[in-house]
């Protein structure tokens, strides 16, 4: 469990920012997770804003939505450099679905953690074929915290790290991903990867 090393300071000039990493694959509860920290970021009275890109029109244009209901409203945004136009003066950033935005994002959130903001990103570590989604590992080598949460795998039951795709597409970004994926362990990805 992640614990805040501080999410109250005095004065805004004494913030220092910081960079948090939530990963994992699908199924994992990455959105959960981030969810829980922004909501302590609210009863701490912080101002939260909350950020996706706009590839991800699952559920709600206008929410975060994690798949058990529980959701916070956000901002869809086409490119990364709009969250540094759209984050004003907030204290925490929360950026869901981090993994569909191009290397630029790095840049953009180095900067907000340099302003004094907190930004806490969701995103899936592994693609379809178990390798890395860029621009994760970047974020997380920039980032002060990285959190790896896991799913259970549909197969076996042990801890998964992978998202499996059940459908013979190549394409890298395919959304709807109840009907599509299952969370799968090691060997059972390794096993049934197409
Ligand atoms: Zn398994």
């Amino acid at each position: 469990m992640f614990i805040e090393p501080s999410v109250r300071r005095s004065g805004a000039h004494d913030r220092k920012g910081q960079l948090e990493v939530i990963c994992g694959s699908m199924f994992s509860g990455k959105t959960e997770e981030l969810i829980r920290r922004l909501n302590r970021a609210k009863i701490a009275r912080l101002k939260v804003e909350i950020f996706k890109p706009k590839i991800d029109t699952r559920y709600h244009e206008e929410e975060v939505v994690s798949h058990n209901e529980n959701s916070i409203r956000s901002t869809p945004v086409d490119f990364a450099e709009d969250i540094l136009l759209l984050s004003g003066n907030c204290d925490v950033v929360g950026i869901d679905e981090v993994q569909f935005f191009d290397d630029r994002i790095v840049s953009v959130v180095t900067q907000l953690a340099n302003q004094g903001k907190r930004v806490i990103m969701a995103g899936l570590d592994m693609d379809f074929e178990g390798q890395p989604f860029e621009p994760m590992p970047k974020l997380m080598a920039v980032a002060e915290y990285v959190s790896k949460v896991h799913a259970i795998c549909m197969k076996c039951g042990d801890l998964a790290a992978f998202s499996l795709r059940l459908s013979d597409s190549k394409q890298k970004v395919m959304l709807g991903e109840h009907s599509i994926y299952e969370a799968r362990c090691r060997k059972c990805f390794f096993e049934d990867k197409r």
